[in-house]
């Protein structure tokens, strides 16, 4: 294995590790050090990786045929014309390769007036089978870690950076969040949150465009198009390795004091 490709299977393992993955199979074969390279994701500290690129622009281009599960449109965000409009115009996007993979678009769910915004890095299996945001294993884990800052569901808002699935749950590549990273633009402007958490590692640095360890994003106040934003650990990796449920504990008190004051 040449020098990029050790730099690559050390960076997947990282990864791996910080996802609390501690068993994993790794087959030599001339194969694996091609798919390592599509695999592994990039830091995002090059800024000029992902343009400034508008929401508008994705819509413009790429509004589609009808979107499969448009009564989501209904259910997911009433009472929001704006939010119901952008969905309307972004649910059957195939600007980048994975609108042809997904089995449904998943643009988010929530209060449309939200406080406070969830967002992570993209839907998994269960997600792309329904069309909504953290409905799985992690998403009902998720639940659990806002009521524990005495909040609901219902209250906030939860997306992701991406709107479909990658294949295998694969990190996402720098050019599939700079086509859809302006969809996520469009909601935070029209939802106006107060605070947004930034849910793992691959969230934290693609909304910072930062190459910093989720460790040093964690505990601070980062800004994000003028609002508030807070790092933590992604639920699934929670699952995964329950030492890191306390200091995940404290970045939800860390969040709450941050929006309104309260200690808990
Ligand atoms: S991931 Fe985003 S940019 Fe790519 S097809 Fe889906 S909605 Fe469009």
């Amino acid at each position: 294995m040449n020098k990029s490709n050790q730099k690559y299977l050390a960076a997947f393992i990282a990864q791996r590790i910080e996802m609390g993955e501690s068993e994993w199979n790794v087959s030599l074969r001339p194969t694996f050090e091609k798919n390592l390279k599509k695999s592994v994701t990039p830091t995002y500290a090059d800024h000029n990786l992902i343009s400034q690129q508008t929401a508008s622009s994705v819509v413009s281009e790429d509004v589609q045929s009808a979107c499969s599960r448009s009564m989501f449109s209904d259910t997911l965000i009433s009472g929001n014309d704006s939010l119901k409009e952008l969905y309307g115009e972004v649910c059957g996007c195939k600007r980048c390769q994975l609108g042809s993979l997904r089995k449904n678009f998943v643009f988010g769910e929530g209060n449309p007036d939200a406080d406070i915004m969830f967002i992570g890095e993209a839907p998994g299996a269960e997600e792309d089978a329904q069309g909504l945001p953290f409905v799985g294993r992690a998403g009902q884990f998720l639940t659990q870690m806002i009521e524990a800052i005495k909040l609901h569901r219902k209250d906030i808002f939860i997306a992701n950076i991406l709107k479909c699935r990658p294949p295998g749950n694969r990190d996402p590549r720098p050019e599939e969040i700079e086509m859809c990273e302006p969809i996520l633009k469009r909601q935070i402007e029209i939802i106006k949150p107060q605070v947004i958490c930034a849910l793992g590692r691959i969230s934290g640095q693609t909304l910072l465009r930062t190459g910093d360890t989720l460790g040093s994003l964690r505990g601070r106040v980062h800004n994000y198009h003028d609002v508030k934003l807070i790092v933590t650990y992604h639920p699934a990796a929670l699952l995964r390795n329950y030492k890191w449920k306390r200091p995940a504990w404290e970045d939800l008190k860390f969040l709450r004091r941050e929006y309104d004051g309260m200690e808990l």
